[in-house]
């Protein structure tokens, strides 16, 4: 192997690592990951990084600032309530939730 040849594949993984990086910190932010693990995946692993960031689950949307994200014990419907609120009304099925966040 000469030194050409290993320079060229050096630049070559590279330039991979840096897209798929590029192409893993952009999946990670539009599912709520966490951004810079999407960009090291990405780099260090290249295409398979890409994929295992493509097949996990996304995290829920955070509450608005002032409010905490409950889920619901008998319907399961995730809602937003205030923080500082202890007893409120599930939006879906009446019933009262009792926030354990
Ligand atoms: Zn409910």
């Amino acid at each position: 192997m000469d030194d050409d040849f290993l320079g060229m594949l050096i630049v070559s993984a590279l330039i991979v690592g840096a897209i798929c990086g590029r192409i893993g910190a952009i999946l990670a932010a539009r599912k709520n990951l966490r951004t810079w693990a999407g960009l090291l995946l990405g780099f260090f692993f290249g295409p398979l990084g890409v994929l295992l960031i493509a097949v996990t689950p996304s995290n829920p949307d955070p509450a608005p600032k002032g409010m905490k994200s409950v889920v619901c014990q008998t319907c399961n419907a995730r809602q937003n309530i205030p923080t500082d609120d202890q007893i409120h009304d599930c939006w879906q099925c009446k019933r009262q939730l009792t926030p354990s966040l």
